[in-house]
Protein backbone atom coordinates (compact mmCIF):
# COMPACT_ATOMS: atom_id res chain seq x y z
CA UNK A 1 0.00 0.00 0.00
CA UNK A 2 1.09 3.32 -0.79
CA UNK A 3 0.99 4.80 2.91
CA UNK A 4 3.61 1.90 4.26
CA UNK A 5 6.63 3.75 4.53
CA UNK A 6 9.62 1.98 6.23
CA UNK A 7 8.75 -0.10 8.60
CA UNK A 8 5.24 -1.70 8.98
CA UNK A 9 3.67 0.10 12.29
CA UNK A 10 2.15 -2.49 14.74
CA UNK A 11 0.27 -2.02 17.63
CA UNK A 12 -1.01 -3.72 20.43
CA UNK A 13 -4.36 -4.02 20.00
CA UNK A 14 -6.97 -4.64 23.48
CA UNK A 15 -9.13 -6.36 21.20
CA UNK A 16 -7.55 -9.76 20.72
CA UNK A 17 -4.40 -8.64 23.00
CA UNK A 18 -2.41 -9.19 20.59
CA UNK A 19 0.39 -7.06 18.40
CA UNK A 20 -0.92 -5.95 14.99
CA UNK A 21 -0.24 -4.70 11.56
CA UNK A 22 -2.18 -1.65 11.58
CA UNK A 23 -3.73 -0.80 8.07
CA UNK A 24 -6.11 2.55 7.66
CA UNK A 25 -9.46 1.74 6.52
CA UNK A 26 -8.98 5.00 4.40
CA UNK A 27 -6.35 7.41 3.51
CA UNK A 28 -7.24 9.32 6.60
CA UNK A 29 -7.20 7.55 10.00
CA UNK A 30 -10.09 8.11 12.24
CA UNK A 31 -8.98 8.70 16.03
CA UNK A 32 -11.15 9.12 19.62
CA UNK A 33 -9.89 9.39 22.61
CA UNK A 34 -11.92 9.72 25.55
CA UNK A 35 -11.44 12.59 26.79
CA UNK A 36 -11.52 14.37 30.44
CA UNK A 37 -14.23 15.20 32.46
CA UNK A 38 -14.08 18.40 33.52
CA UNK A 39 -15.36 18.95 37.25
CA UNK A 40 -11.74 19.35 38.84
CA UNK A 41 -8.22 19.33 37.78
CA UNK A 42 -6.52 16.93 35.83
CA UNK A 43 -4.02 15.46 37.92
CA UNK A 44 -0.49 13.85 36.67
CA UNK A 45 -2.32 10.07 35.79
CA UNK A 46 -5.22 12.13 33.31
CA UNK A 47 -2.24 13.74 31.62
CA UNK A 48 -0.96 10.20 30.37
CA UNK A 49 -3.59 9.01 28.00
CA UNK A 50 -3.08 12.35 26.13
CA UNK A 51 0.55 12.29 25.78
CA UNK A 52 0.10 8.60 25.30
CA UNK A 53 -2.46 9.37 22.10
CA UNK A 54 -0.16 12.51 20.72
CA UNK A 55 2.89 9.84 20.24
CA UNK A 56 0.11 7.78 18.61
CA UNK A 57 -0.50 11.02 16.20
CA UNK A 58 2.99 11.22 16.01
CA UNK A 59 3.91 8.12 14.26
CA UNK A 60 1.15 8.18 12.22
CA UNK A 61 2.26 11.51 11.10
CA UNK A 62 5.95 9.88 10.58
CA UNK A 63 4.65 7.53 8.37
CA UNK A 64 3.11 10.18 6.20
CA UNK A 65 -0.39 9.15 7.40
CA UNK A 66 -3.68 11.93 7.65
CA UNK A 67 -5.01 11.94 11.18
CA UNK A 68 -8.37 13.10 12.27
CA UNK A 69 -8.56 13.18 16.20
CA UNK A 70 -11.53 14.03 17.90
CA UNK A 71 -11.33 14.01 22.03
CA UNK A 72 -14.89 14.42 24.02
CA UNK A 73 -15.52 17.31 26.82
CA UNK A 74 -17.46 15.50 29.43
CA UNK A 75 -19.52 17.99 30.90
CA UNK A 76 -22.54 15.89 31.42
CA UNK A 77 -23.77 12.51 32.35
CA UNK A 78 -20.35 11.18 33.99
CA UNK A 79 -22.21 10.82 37.63
CA UNK A 80 -20.28 10.04 40.81
CA UNK A 81 -18.42 6.62 41.31
CA UNK A 82 -18.92 6.37 37.38
CA UNK A 83 -22.06 4.85 38.15
CA UNK A 84 -25.58 4.77 36.49
CA UNK A 85 -27.36 6.70 39.26
CA UNK A 86 -27.05 9.31 41.56
CA UNK A 87 -25.29 12.66 41.13
CA UNK A 88 -23.61 14.33 38.20
CA UNK A 89 -19.82 14.40 38.63
CA UNK A 90 -20.41 18.20 37.28
CA UNK A 91 -23.67 19.23 39.58
CA UNK A 92 -21.98 18.17 43.09
CA UNK A 93 -18.34 20.58 41.64
CA UNK A 94 -21.09 23.54 41.06
CA UNK A 95 -22.82 23.09 44.49
CA UNK A 96 -19.23 22.92 46.13
CA UNK A 97 -17.58 25.53 44.51
CA UNK A 98 -21.34 27.85 44.53
CA UNK A 99 -20.29 28.60 40.97
CA UNK A 100 -22.79 27.15 37.85
CA UNK A 101 -22.29 24.11 35.90
CA UNK A 102 -21.61 26.24 32.90
CA UNK A 103 -18.42 28.15 34.80
CA UNK A 104 -16.79 24.89 35.98
CA UNK A 105 -17.00 22.98 32.63
CA UNK A 106 -15.48 26.28 31.00
CA UNK A 107 -12.83 26.60 33.53
CA UNK A 108 -11.39 22.81 34.07
CA UNK A 109 -11.74 23.07 30.24
CA UNK A 110 -9.33 25.72 30.36
CA UNK A 111 -7.00 24.16 32.63
CA UNK A 112 -7.19 20.98 30.66
CA UNK A 113 -6.21 22.64 27.53
CA UNK A 114 -3.54 24.54 29.18
CA UNK A 115 -2.17 21.35 30.46
CA UNK A 116 -1.84 19.77 27.14
CA UNK A 117 -0.70 22.95 25.46
CA UNK A 118 1.87 23.20 28.09
CA UNK A 119 2.80 19.41 28.14
CA UNK A 120 3.52 19.57 24.10
CA UNK A 121 0.37 17.92 23.63
CA UNK A 122 -0.90 18.67 19.66
CA UNK A 123 -5.06 19.93 19.74
CA UNK A 124 -7.20 17.43 18.12
CA UNK A 125 -8.98 18.52 15.34
CA UNK A 126 -12.47 18.83 17.43
CA UNK A 127 -13.29 18.73 21.27
CA UNK A 128 -16.91 18.07 21.28
CA UNK A 129 -18.63 18.51 24.48
CA UNK A 130 -21.21 15.93 25.21
CA UNK A 131 -23.58 18.89 26.79
CA UNK A 132 -24.02 19.65 22.92
CA UNK A 133 -24.70 15.93 22.03
CA UNK A 134 -27.15 15.77 24.46
CA UNK A 135 -30.67 15.00 20.63
CA UNK A 136 -28.65 13.20 18.87
CA UNK A 137 -28.29 10.79 22.01
CA UNK A 138 -31.70 10.51 22.44
CA UNK A 139 -32.18 9.76 18.79
CA UNK A 140 -29.35 7.16 19.30
CA UNK A 141 -31.26 5.78 22.66
CA UNK A 142 -34.76 5.28 20.61
CA UNK A 143 -33.33 3.54 17.82
CA UNK A 144 -31.91 0.66 20.12
CA UNK A 145 -35.15 1.00 21.53
CA UNK A 146 -36.79 0.01 18.45
CA UNK A 147 -34.61 -2.60 17.98
CA UNK A 148 -35.53 -4.27 20.99
CA UNK A 149 -32.27 -4.08 23.02
CA UNK A 150 -33.57 -1.81 25.75
CA UNK A 151 -35.99 -1.90 28.98
CA UNK A 152 -37.20 0.84 30.80
CA UNK A 153 -37.00 0.91 34.40
CA UNK A 154 -38.32 3.82 36.91
CA UNK A 155 -34.53 4.91 37.03
CA UNK A 156 -34.43 5.45 33.63
CA UNK A 157 -33.72 3.42 29.68
CA UNK A 158 -31.28 0.41 30.43
CA UNK A 159 -29.15 -1.74 27.60
CA UNK A 160 -29.68 -5.45 27.75
CA UNK A 161 -26.49 -6.99 27.40
CA UNK A 162 -27.59 -10.37 26.90
CA UNK A 163 -28.77 -9.40 23.63
CA UNK A 164 -25.13 -8.61 22.96
CA UNK A 165 -23.83 -11.59 21.45
CA UNK A 166 -19.75 -10.52 21.70
CA UNK A 167 -20.81 -8.09 25.10
CA UNK A 168 -17.53 -8.22 27.35
CA UNK A 169 -14.68 -9.14 24.33
CA UNK A 170 -12.94 -6.46 24.97
CA UNK A 171 -12.47 -7.40 28.28
CA UNK A 172 -12.51 -10.67 28.23
CA UNK A 173 -15.32 -11.44 30.40
CA UNK A 174 -15.68 -15.07 30.38
CA UNK A 175 -19.89 -15.44 30.97
CA UNK A 176 -21.16 -12.78 28.72
CA UNK A 177 -22.92 -10.35 30.64
CA UNK A 178 -22.95 -12.19 33.98
CA UNK A 179 -19.89 -10.87 35.29
CA UNK A 180 -20.58 -8.04 38.22
CA UNK A 181 -17.72 -4.97 37.45
CA UNK A 182 -16.15 -3.68 40.88
CA UNK A 183 -17.73 -0.61 39.80
CA UNK A 184 -21.49 -1.31 39.26
CA UNK A 185 -23.37 -0.78 42.01
CA UNK A 186 -27.40 -2.41 42.74
CA UNK A 187 -30.07 -1.39 40.77
CA UNK A 188 -33.79 -2.35 41.19
CA UNK A 189 -34.97 -4.73 38.22
CA UNK A 190 -32.13 -5.00 36.05
CA UNK A 191 -32.19 -7.73 34.33
CA UNK A 192 -28.42 -8.61 34.00
CA UNK A 193 -25.62 -7.10 36.15
CA UNK A 194 -24.17 -5.71 33.37
CA UNK A 195 -26.79 -4.00 31.83
CA UNK A 196 -26.15 -0.32 32.14
CA UNK A 197 -28.02 2.76 31.72
CA UNK A 198 -28.56 4.76 28.28
CA UNK A 199 -30.46 7.45 30.30
CA UNK A 200 -30.57 8.20 33.83
CA UNK A 201 -34.22 9.24 34.52
CA UNK A 202 -34.65 12.29 37.24
CA UNK A 203 -35.46 10.52 40.60
CA UNK A 204 -39.20 11.67 42.22
CA UNK A 205 -38.54 14.76 43.83
CA UNK A 206 -35.39 15.64 42.58
CA UNK A 207 -34.53 18.05 39.93
CA UNK A 208 -31.56 17.92 38.22
CA UNK A 209 -29.42 21.31 36.72
CA UNK A 210 -28.27 19.62 33.65
CA UNK A 211 -31.72 17.82 32.72
CA UNK A 212 -33.32 17.28 29.10
CA UNK A 213 -36.89 15.78 28.22
CA UNK A 214 -36.92 12.43 26.34
CA UNK A 215 -39.30 9.50 25.80
CA UNK A 216 -38.68 8.11 29.02
CA UNK A 217 -39.16 11.22 30.84
CA UNK A 218 -36.98 14.68 32.20
CA UNK A 219 -33.17 13.11 33.00
CA UNK A 220 -29.24 13.17 31.84
CA UNK A 221 -27.73 10.67 29.49
CA UNK A 222 -25.75 7.65 30.94
CA UNK A 223 -22.09 8.30 30.96
CA UNK A 224 -21.12 5.75 27.65
CA UNK A 225 -23.70 7.25 24.80
CA UNK A 226 -21.43 10.42 24.59
CA UNK A 227 -18.55 8.47 23.20
CA UNK A 228 -20.52 6.17 21.01
CA UNK A 229 -22.72 8.94 19.34
CA UNK A 230 -19.67 11.71 19.05
CA UNK A 231 -17.56 9.78 17.74
CA UNK A 232 -20.03 8.30 15.08
CA UNK A 233 -21.19 12.19 14.49
CA UNK A 234 -17.15 13.32 13.62
CA UNK A 235 -15.87 10.52 12.28
CA UNK A 236 -18.71 8.11 10.74
CA UNK A 237 -20.12 4.69 11.83
CA UNK A 238 -16.99 2.76 11.94
CA UNK A 239 -13.22 4.69 12.18
CA UNK A 240 -9.82 2.94 12.90
CA UNK A 241 -8.48 3.82 16.28
CA UNK A 242 -10.22 4.39 20.05
CA UNK A 243 -7.90 4.97 22.72
CA UNK A 244 -7.77 5.30 26.83
CA UNK A 245 -6.37 4.86 30.06
CA UNK A 246 -6.78 0.92 30.87
CA UNK A 247 -9.35 1.28 33.49
CA UNK A 248 -11.65 2.39 30.40
CA UNK A 249 -11.06 -1.48 28.66
CA UNK A 250 -12.88 -2.90 31.62
CA UNK A 251 -16.57 -1.17 31.39
CA UNK A 252 -16.42 2.27 29.47
CA UNK A 253 -15.15 0.68 26.23
CA UNK A 254 -16.74 -2.98 26.83
CA UNK A 255 -20.25 -0.45 26.71
CA UNK A 256 -19.08 1.40 24.28
CA UNK A 257 -18.82 -1.57 21.96
CA UNK A 258 -22.09 -3.09 23.25
CA UNK A 259 -24.49 -0.31 22.16
CA UNK A 260 -22.53 0.82 18.72
CA UNK A 261 -22.49 -2.30 17.31
CA UNK A 262 -26.52 -3.26 18.42
CA UNK A 263 -27.11 0.21 17.13
CA UNK A 264 -25.26 -0.27 13.53
CA UNK A 265 -26.36 -3.64 13.37
CA UNK A 266 -23.90 -4.53 10.33
CA UNK A 267 -22.50 -7.54 11.96
CA UNK A 268 -18.83 -5.65 11.11
CA UNK A 269 -16.70 -4.61 14.23
CA UNK A 270 -17.14 -1.05 15.38
CA UNK A 271 -13.78 0.07 15.81
CA UNK A 272 -10.55 -1.98 14.59
CA UNK A 273 -7.84 -1.25 17.31
CA UNK A 274 -8.58 -0.32 20.85
CA UNK A 275 -5.35 1.07 22.84
CA UNK A 276 -5.41 1.69 26.61
CA UNK A 277 -2.66 2.91 28.28
CA UNK A 278 -1.22 1.67 31.94
CA UNK A 279 -1.36 3.70 35.39
CA UNK A 280 0.83 6.17 36.42
CA UNK A 281 1.39 5.33 40.14
CA UNK A 282 1.88 8.50 42.30
CA UNK A 283 4.48 7.33 44.82
CA UNK A 284 5.52 11.35 45.81
CA UNK A 285 3.65 11.43 49.67
CA UNK A 286 5.84 14.56 49.99
CA UNK A 287 4.86 16.29 47.25
CA UNK A 288 1.34 15.15 47.07
CA UNK A 289 1.47 16.25 50.54
CA UNK A 290 2.23 19.36 50.66
CA UNK A 291 0.17 20.49 47.97
CA UNK A 292 -2.54 19.68 50.14
CA UNK A 293 -4.43 18.35 47.14
CA UNK A 294 -4.09 15.43 44.29
CA UNK A 295 -0.98 16.17 42.54
CA UNK A 296 -1.01 18.16 39.00
CA UNK A 297 0.77 19.46 36.43
CA UNK A 298 0.75 23.34 38.32
CA UNK A 299 2.70 21.97 41.30
CA UNK A 300 4.96 20.25 39.41
CA UNK A 301 6.40 23.60 37.68
CA UNK A 302 5.86 25.16 41.20
CA UNK A 303 8.02 22.57 42.55
CA UNK A 304 10.72 23.86 39.39
CA UNK A 305 10.52 21.11 37.51
CA UNK A 306 9.20 22.10 33.63
CA UNK A 307 6.06 20.21 31.86
CA UNK A 308 8.71 18.93 29.12
CA UNK A 309 10.69 16.91 31.71
CA UNK A 310 7.33 15.22 33.08
CA UNK A 311 6.43 14.45 29.39
CA UNK A 312 9.88 13.29 29.23
CA UNK A 313 9.61 10.99 32.33
CA UNK A 314 6.02 9.46 30.69
CA UNK A 315 7.96 8.70 27.47
CA UNK A 316 10.38 7.09 29.13
CA UNK A 317 8.61 4.51 30.01
CA UNK A 318 6.49 2.40 27.14
CA UNK A 319 2.78 3.35 27.07
CA UNK A 320 1.68 0.29 28.17
CA UNK A 321 3.95 -0.45 31.27
CA UNK A 322 2.78 1.33 34.81
CA UNK A 323 5.55 4.45 35.86
CA UNK A 324 6.31 5.23 39.83
CA UNK A 325 6.10 8.77 39.30
CA UNK A 326 8.49 9.67 42.29
CA UNK A 327 10.73 12.70 42.71
CA UNK A 328 13.62 11.09 42.56
CA UNK A 329 12.42 10.30 38.73
CA UNK A 330 11.16 13.56 38.64
CA UNK A 331 14.87 14.68 38.68
CA UNK A 332 16.39 12.49 36.54
CA UNK A 333 14.28 13.74 34.22
CA UNK A 334 14.51 16.73 34.30
CA UNK A 335 18.73 16.43 34.40
CA UNK A 336 18.46 14.40 31.51
CA UNK A 337 16.13 16.99 29.59
CA UNK A 338 18.75 19.75 30.75
CA UNK A 339 21.48 18.02 29.22
CA UNK A 340 19.73 17.54 26.29
CA UNK A 341 18.85 20.69 25.74
CA UNK A 342 22.47 21.47 26.72
CA UNK A 343 23.93 19.56 23.69
CA UNK A 344 21.70 20.40 21.41
CA UNK A 345 21.02 24.27 21.87
CA UNK A 346 24.83 24.34 20.22
CA UNK A 347 23.39 22.50 16.81
CA UNK A 348 20.48 25.25 16.61
CA UNK A 349 18.44 25.33 14.54
CA UNK A 350 17.15 22.07 13.90
CA UNK A 351 16.26 21.15 10.26
CA UNK A 352 11.90 20.92 10.32
CA UNK A 353 11.47 17.05 10.20
CA UNK A 354 8.25 15.34 10.88
CA UNK A 355 7.92 12.71 8.25
CA UNK A 356 10.22 9.46 7.86
CA UNK A 357 10.17 10.56 4.17
CA UNK A 358 11.51 13.87 4.98
CA UNK A 359 14.38 12.78 6.91
CA UNK A 360 15.69 10.54 4.69
CA UNK A 361 15.88 13.43 2.58
CA UNK A 362 17.61 15.84 4.40
CA UNK A 363 20.05 13.58 5.61
CA UNK A 364 23.59 14.10 3.99
CA UNK A 365 24.34 11.39 1.23
CA UNK A 366 27.53 10.50 2.66
CA UNK A 367 26.36 10.07 5.86
CA UNK A 368 25.04 5.98 6.06
CA UNK A 369 25.63 6.28 10.11
CA UNK A 370 23.27 9.19 10.22
CA UNK A 371 21.10 7.58 7.99
CA UNK A 372 21.17 4.36 9.92
CA UNK A 373 20.01 6.52 13.07
CA UNK A 374 16.99 7.71 11.61
CA UNK A 375 16.07 3.72 10.51
CA UNK A 376 16.48 2.96 13.86
CA UNK A 377 13.99 5.39 15.03
CA UNK A 378 11.75 4.36 12.19
CA UNK A 379 12.22 1.03 13.54
CA UNK A 380 10.96 1.65 17.38
CA UNK A 381 8.15 3.19 16.50
CA UNK A 382 7.25 1.44 14.95
CA UNK A 383 7.22 -1.35 17.17
CA UNK A 384 3.84 -0.32 19.20
CA UNK A 385 5.19 3.29 19.79
CA UNK A 386 8.61 2.05 21.39
CA UNK A 387 9.55 5.52 23.07
CA UNK A 388 12.25 4.76 25.70
CA UNK A 389 14.11 2.63 22.83
CA UNK A 390 13.78 6.21 20.88
CA UNK A 391 15.20 8.03 24.03
CA UNK A 392 18.34 5.61 23.90
CA UNK A 393 18.78 6.44 19.76
CA UNK A 394 18.81 10.11 20.52
CA UNK A 395 21.24 10.01 23.53
CA UNK A 396 23.58 7.05 21.20
CA UNK A 397 23.10 9.50 18.14
CA UNK A 398 24.79 12.24 20.48
CA UNK A 399 27.65 10.33 21.44
CA UNK A 400 28.48 9.23 18.11
CA UNK A 401 31.44 10.65 16.33
CA UNK A 402 31.29 9.06 13.16
CA UNK A 403 28.19 11.68 12.22
CA UNK A 404 28.64 14.88 10.31
CA UNK A 405 27.08 17.47 11.73
CA UNK A 406 24.12 17.81 9.45
CA UNK A 407 23.37 14.23 9.65
CA UNK A 408 23.38 14.65 13.83
CA UNK A 409 20.86 17.49 13.21
CA UNK A 410 18.70 15.51 11.18
CA UNK A 411 18.49 12.46 13.61
CA UNK A 412 17.75 14.93 16.38
CA UNK A 413 15.33 16.63 14.43
CA UNK A 414 13.62 13.40 13.70
CA UNK A 415 14.01 11.43 16.87
CA UNK A 416 12.00 15.16 18.42
CA UNK A 417 9.49 15.05 16.00
CA UNK A 418 8.54 11.41 17.51
CA UNK A 419 8.82 12.59 21.43
CA UNK A 420 7.50 16.02 21.45
CA UNK A 421 10.50 17.67 23.67
CA UNK A 422 10.94 21.05 22.25
CA UNK A 423 14.75 20.50 21.83
CA UNK A 424 14.75 23.12 18.82
CA UNK A 425 12.72 25.98 21.08
CA UNK A 426 13.77 25.09 24.69
CA UNK A 427 15.77 27.46 25.92
CA UNK A 428 18.80 25.95 28.79
CA UNK A 429 17.80 28.87 31.37
CA UNK A 430 13.97 26.95 31.93
CA UNK A 431 15.34 23.74 32.68
CA UNK A 432 17.74 24.60 35.35
CA UNK A 433 17.98 21.73 38.25
CA UNK A 434 16.35 22.60 41.47
CA UNK A 435 18.39 23.35 43.82
CA UNK A 436 18.82 21.05 46.91
CA UNK A 437 19.77 20.92 50.78
CA UNK A 438 22.72 18.65 49.40
CA UNK A 439 23.79 21.55 46.93
CA UNK A 440 24.64 24.27 49.38
CA UNK A 441 28.17 24.75 50.73
CA UNK A 442 28.66 24.86 54.49
CA UNK A 443 29.06 28.73 55.32
CA UNK A 444 25.20 28.67 53.24
CA UNK A 445 24.07 26.50 55.68
CA UNK A 446 25.16 28.58 58.58
CA UNK A 447 24.13 31.32 57.54
CA UNK A 448 20.50 30.03 57.09
CA UNK A 449 20.78 28.58 60.47
CA UNK A 450 22.10 31.36 62.33
CA UNK A 451 18.67 33.30 60.46
CA UNK A 452 16.26 31.04 61.51
CA UNK A 453 17.63 31.12 65.59
CA UNK A 454 17.22 34.27 65.17
CA UNK A 455 14.03 34.71 64.02
CA UNK A 456 13.28 31.57 66.92
CA UNK A 457 14.92 34.53 69.77
CA UNK A 458 12.84 37.04 68.32
CA UNK A 459 9.42 34.94 68.38
CA UNK A 460 10.35 33.97 72.30
CA UNK A 461 10.77 37.97 72.38
CA UNK A 462 7.50 38.77 70.57
CA UNK A 463 9.72 40.81 68.52
CA UNK A 464 6.75 39.90 65.74
CA UNK A 465 8.38 43.04 63.54
CA UNK A 466 11.63 41.45 63.88
CA UNK A 467 10.89 38.19 63.13
CA UNK A 468 9.18 38.84 59.77
CA UNK A 469 11.87 41.12 58.87
CA UNK A 470 14.07 37.80 59.13
CA UNK A 471 11.31 35.26 57.76
CA UNK A 472 11.42 37.98 54.89
CA UNK A 473 14.96 37.89 54.31
CA UNK A 474 15.02 33.62 54.57
CA UNK A 475 12.64 34.40 51.71
CA UNK A 476 14.65 35.98 49.73
CA UNK A 477 17.31 33.24 49.95
CA UNK A 478 14.91 30.78 48.78
CA UNK A 479 14.34 29.32 52.21
CA UNK A 480 10.79 28.57 53.66
CA UNK A 481 10.39 28.16 57.47
CA UNK A 482 7.58 26.24 59.15
CA UNK A 483 6.62 26.42 62.43
CA UNK A 484 5.95 22.82 64.12
CA UNK A 485 5.31 21.43 67.30
CA UNK A 486 8.86 20.46 67.88
CA UNK A 487 10.09 23.98 66.67
CA UNK A 488 10.78 25.69 62.89
CA UNK A 489 12.04 23.65 60.07
CA UNK A 490 13.02 24.67 57.33
CA UNK A 491 12.89 23.88 53.78
CA UNK A 492 14.16 25.03 50.07
CA UNK A 493 11.31 26.45 47.94
ZN1 LIG B 1 -15.30 7.45 26.23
Amino acid sequence: MAWVIGQQLRLYNSLGRRLEDFAPREDEVGLYSCGPTVYSYQHLGNMRPYVFADTLRRALRWKGIPVRHIVNITDVGHAVADSDTGEDKLEVAAAKERRSVEEIASFYTKDYLAAMAALNVRPADVYPRASEYVPQMIEFAKRLEELGYTYELPSGLYFDTSKSPGYGTLALLDVAGQREGARVEQIEGRRNKSDFALWRAEEPGVRRVMRWNSPWGWGAPGWHLECSVMSMSLLGSHFDIHTGGIDHRELHHVNEIAQSEAYLGDGQPWVRYWLHNEFILLDSQKIAKSAGHTLRLADLTEAGYHPMAYRLFLLGGHYRSQLDFTPHAMDAAQATLRRLVNRVSALRPLPAVATLASARELVPADDAAALGYVEQLDAAISADLATPKILAILQDSLRDTTLSEQGLRVVIGAADALLGLCLDTLDVSEVEGRRSVSDLDSSEVETIERLVAERTQARKEKDWARADEIRAELEHLGVQVTDTASGPVWELR
